[in-house]
């Protein structure tokens, strides 16, 4: 037996083991899961070698994919695959996801039923990080397109693909990256779909219907830093004000004077589309939005679990000040993060703020922001497109547009899309989604399966 025979033998029998077990879509995305493409604040904490075995992995699991289309690997380690259709007179459409997720809370690692890392498929489940956040959405996406090809589909439009590996992170060397190289290439869609978007099988505001929310806007992103200046000293001998209590004071009015509430097109879009499904009275009063959306923004605001659909919101996050207990710090920091509503800009958040802190010793700044996402196309154009995909395979589901409260790598494609969609097919109950970026995150086999099918019809329909 030569050497190279015995450093091969054992990567042949995991290649025939892998090959083996991974017989099935669920059995690939556990498969998937056991690649620790794990994103840290820190990037010198990642383990880029991961990141190379996985897209090996997809590589071999998905075989014409990767012969047919064409592949580009750009920043090392995202990747932007490009299906050509038969009309290059249509404009293209692109459908996203990211490779990497977050790290398991040091500490909790015991609290899961089965290991994060270990792709465990039982009782109809798929267990682990990434199983929802958001190795479904891409492992689905690669399945849908493997299974077209198989079957000889053929696309009129263009389609890409874009992975990126840094979504967690911020996605300033992945989506970024993939973006720029858009640019160069002159690419412009008519329409995206990516993470956000989820059915939901419990939604307590219809009882046994399935909701499909369909995001259509995102909410902006800004942190603002307030810092404090003034006199230290001994305490023995304090200032009359401190920098801790003028900052203090600046941070109180600030949670004291929130946004003003309202109602803004994407929400008053899922209400109305919500609306017959209701019972009465709500039923009369989201049909009636003209008349009643003042009265249901406030209603919206007083609950905390409704209120940021509402307003912008403002979140103290950070307070530091002050080494020693018996000095009196020159400087305090804080920072305050804000999410905006479709029509919020960051200048005009910057200038409220002032005006309600009115403290020339207190300074403001901010880092440069991102563009926000304008609020896509609906009810025609994409939507129309996913609405048919989730209702050819849940003709009961309740399909709604909304806004998402989250952030995702959307904002880096902006200006390269005419309409950006937030949404994949896979069903959640309520208490399933904290599991997102928590512990025991599970997607359900079947949900799974169904999921890889909306995919398919999102291609196949948006192909057209
Ligand atoms: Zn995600």
């Amino acid at each position: 037996m030569s050497r190279s025979t015995v450093v091969l033998l054992p990567a042949l029998l995991l290649a025939m083991w892998v090959g083996a077990v991974a017989a099935s879509p669920a059995e690939r995305l556990g498969a998937a899961v056991r690649f620790k493409t794990v994103s840290y604040q820190d990037y010198s904490q990642i383990d880029y070698a991961e990141f190379e075995a996985f897209q090996q992995f997809l590589r071999e699991t998905f075989p014409r994919v990767f012969s047919r289309l064409e592949v580009e690997t750009v920043n090392e380690y995202s990747l932007l695959l490009h299906w050509r259709g038969g009309k290059s007179s249509l404009a293209p459409i692109l459908f996203t996801a990211h490779m990497d997720v977050v790290p398991v809370e040091p500490g909790t690692e015991q609290d899961w039923q089965h290991p994060a890392f270990e792709g465990v498929v039982a009782q109809g489940r798929i267990y682990g990080r990434g199983t929802l956040d958001d190795k479904v959405g891409l492992m689905g996406l690669l399945e849908a397109t493997e299974q077209l090809l198989a079957e000889g589909f053929a696309p009129d439009r263009d389609i890409y693909f874009a992975f990126g590996h840094d979504e967690e992170i911020s996605g300033r060397k992945g989506a970024t990256a993939i973006a720029a190289r858009m640019r160069e290439l002159g690419l412009h869609f008519a329409w995206m779909v990516d993470e956000g978007g989820m059915l939901v099988s419990d939604n307590p505001l219809l009882s046994g219907q399935t909701l499909a929310m369909v995001n259509i806007a995102e909410k902006g992103y800004l942190t603002l830093t307030l810092e404090a200046t003034g006199e230290g000293g001994h305490s023995s001998n304090p200032p009359a004000v401190s920098t801790i209590g003028r900052l203090s004071n600046a941070l109180a009015r600030i949670e004291a004077n929130p946004f003003t509430p309202r109602l803004v097109p994407p929400v008053e879009a899922m209400l109305e589309a919500l609306a017959p499904h209701m019972a009465q009275p709500e039923r009369l009063v989201f049909e009636n939005l003209w008349l009643t959306g003042g009265l249901v923004a406030r209603k919206m605001a007083g609950a905390r679990v409704t209120s940021p659909f509402v307003r912008t919101t403002t979140a103290l996050t950070m307070f530091n000040a002050g080494v020693k207990e018996n000095v009196v710090p020159q400087r305090a920091l804080a920072r305050v993060n804000f999410r905006l509503l479709p029509g919020d800009s960051p200048d005009m958040v910057v200038n409220h703020i002032r005006e309600i802190v009115a403290d020339p010793l207190v300074a403001i700044s901010y880092e440069q922001w991102d563009d926000m996402p304008p609020v896509a196309e609906y009810p025609a154009g994409g939507y129309a497109v996913i609405r048919s995909a989730i209702e050819s395979i849940y003709p009961e589901a309740v399909v709604v547009p909304s806004l998402l409260m989250a952030v995702t790598d959307t904002r880096h494609y902006v200006d390269l899309v005419d309409s950006q969609y937030r949404f994949h097919g896979v069903e959640v109950a309520t208490d399933q989604a904290t599991s997102i970026h928590g512990t025991d995150e599970y997607v359900d086999v079947q949900s799974y399966e169904k999921s890889i099918e909306i995919a398919r019809k999102m291609i196949e329909l948006g192909a057209r």
